[in-house]
């Protein structure tokens, strides 16, 4: 299966695609992650994706869509991969476009996750996220059984500092200016499937494996 979860910061795009690549087994590419782990790790790619992350701004298409096409290539994406917050600007959509024709591979599907703006604000805010193993919470709506500890590994969790309310609303104006456009673009290819992302997790996993076509 090779799909693209899309939908504004905070929609869910992480929580379903965790689910997703476990039961299809396929490798799960989150250019969010990637650049995390390079900054953790300190390196170039990790040092300038840090000064616009910060912000809320986008990293530059060209540094982003190279990062994803020398992971297209790798070996572990020929039976299907999940792409979690890429394509985000209709440069990066031309170009995965581009990479798959010459790879050979074909889209199955595109996956809106749509929640209104304000609940959007509270989800962000409100993430935690594992330090040791990366699993996402929510102080709320979707808290660990012990206050700050990763029910899965242990892990101490912490907020993301991109996950403030200014930096958050700046992320949700670039989303509207540089990513909804995507949403119409699909379309127009036939590859758009709209999710409702404003129910509970289990219920938008649901949708999404109907509106793939697998058994729920
Ligand atoms: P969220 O899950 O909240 O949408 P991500 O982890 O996907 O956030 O992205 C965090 C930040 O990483 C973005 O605000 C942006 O700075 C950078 N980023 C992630 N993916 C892309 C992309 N495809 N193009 C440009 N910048 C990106
Ligand atoms: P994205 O990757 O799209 O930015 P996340 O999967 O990280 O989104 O989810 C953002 C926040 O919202 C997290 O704190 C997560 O626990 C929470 N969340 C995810 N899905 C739901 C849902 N269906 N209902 C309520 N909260 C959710
Ligand atoms: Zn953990």
């Amino acid at each position: 299966m090779r799909t693209i979860l899309m939908g504004p910061p905070g929609a869910g795009k992480g929580t379903q695609a965790t689910v997703l690549v476990d039961r299809f087994h396929i490798p799960h590419i989150s250019t969010g992650d990637m650049f995390r782990a390079a900054m953790k790790a300190g390196t170039l790619l990790g040092l300038k994706a840090k000064e616009y992350m910060d912000t809320g701004a986008l990293v530059p298409d060209e540094v982003t869509i190279g990062i994803v096409e020398e992971r297209l290539h790798e070996p572990d994406c020929a039976n299907g991969f999940l792409l979690d917050g890429f394509p985000r600007t209709v440069a990066q959509a031309d170009a995965l476009g581009k990479i798959l024709h010459k790879i050979g591979l074909k889209l199955d599907g595109v996956l809106n996750l749509r929640v209104d703006e304000e609940k959007l604000l509270a989800r962000l805010t409100g993430r935690r996220v594992c330090r040791k193993c990366g699993a996402t919470y929510h102080v709320l709506y979707n808290p660990p059984a012990q206050d700050s500890v990763c029910n899965e590994c242990g892990g101490e969790l912490y907020q993301r500092r991109d996950d403030t309310l200014e930096t958050a609303n700046n992320r949700l104006a670039v989303y509207n200016q540089q990513t909804e456009p995507l949403i119409a673009y699909y379309r127009n290819q036939g590859l758009l499937k709209e999710i409702e992302g404003d129910q509970e997790i289990d219920l938008v996993l649901q949708d999404i494996l109907v509106a793939l076509g697998q058994a729920v």
